[in-house]
């Protein structure tokens, strides 16, 4: 497990900047714009909160700059393409299969085992203090929803937020934004894109690097200091991604153009 919770583990928040990235989604662009926006910001570390492949067209290299974040979880994607994917549309299951051929098939012997070896043995949660990591929510940490709608269903949140110790950081959704424990949920330019972590629980939705779907095509990611959460939103060369989508008979070209739209 070193190379995913890495040595010199902060242990707690205090003090510590942290770069947190989520649902990544093979697009090569996207990340390194991100990682070029994260290295202007300071951070000690980047956790990254799952789905670094599925949809895009370059599962190898994400994964490999995925492999520097200090803490790396599971999502469903990624379980997807090391085994059976159960529950995904026809096209995210096409892309899934392509991707674990791209996996399998290309690059040398090393490569390929660094790559399943450092797959297979993402956490599905990781607990900082009172600060709780997952791809989905605190209850199915890898497939279930939160999306911002379920501030009507008293019920889930309820069962999902009894679950949390404070603060849930999520994605899954991308679609980033804040739950409260009284049923709001607010979108990053309803408070500034600064979040200010108080008594109340709360799970944040960080957001996707590289298939955002709240109608913003930049990129999204967080930094959390002292309390403070920051979203960003960066743009990067998205017509590239799509060129490259288009390219693969085995993604749907749908999986580009959505690109475009942040839908
Ligand atoms: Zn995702």
């Amino acid at each position: 497990m070193c190379h995913i919770v890495r040595p010199g583990s902060s242990g707690g928040s205090s003090g510590v900047k942290r770069a947190i990235i989520s649902d990544i989604h093979s697009n090569l662009e996207s990340l390194e714009t991100v990682l070029d926006d994260i290295a202007t910001q300071n951070v000690d570390e980047i956790y990254c909160l799952g789905d670094i492949v599925g949809y895009g067209p370059n599962p190898r290299e994400c994964i490999d700059r995925a492999m520097r974040c200090r803490v790396c979880l599971l999502g469903n994607h990624d379980q997807g393409a090391m085994f059976d994917p159960e529950g995904f549309n026809s096209g995210a299951e096409r892309a899934i299969f392509w991707t674990r051929a791209q996996l399998e098939n290309s690059g040398n012997g090393a490569d390929q085992h660094r790559r399943w070896d450092f797959l297979g043995e993402l956490p599905r949660n990781h607990q900082d203090g009172d600060m709780l990591f997952v791809h989905g929510s605190a209850r199915n940490p890898l497939n279930e929803y939160v999306f911002p709608e379920d501030i009507y269903n008293h019920r889930k949140l309820k069962k999902i937020f009894s679950l949390i110790r404070r603060y849930a950081f999520q994605g899954h959704t991308h679609v980033p934004g804040v739950f409260t424990e009284s049923f709001n949920f607010l979108s990053p330019d309803e408070f500034d894109y600064e979040y200010r972590l108080g008594g109340e629980k709360v799970m944040i939705n960080v957001g996707s690097v590289g298939q955002p779907r709240d109608g913003d095509p930049r990129s999204c990611y967080c930094i959390l200091e002292d309390g403070l959460v920051r979203f960003r939103r960066v743009e990067y060369a998205v017509d590239r991604t799509i060129e490259k989508i288009y390219a693969v008979p085995d993604l749907d070209n749908f999986l580009g153009d959505r690109l475009r739209d942040g839908r």
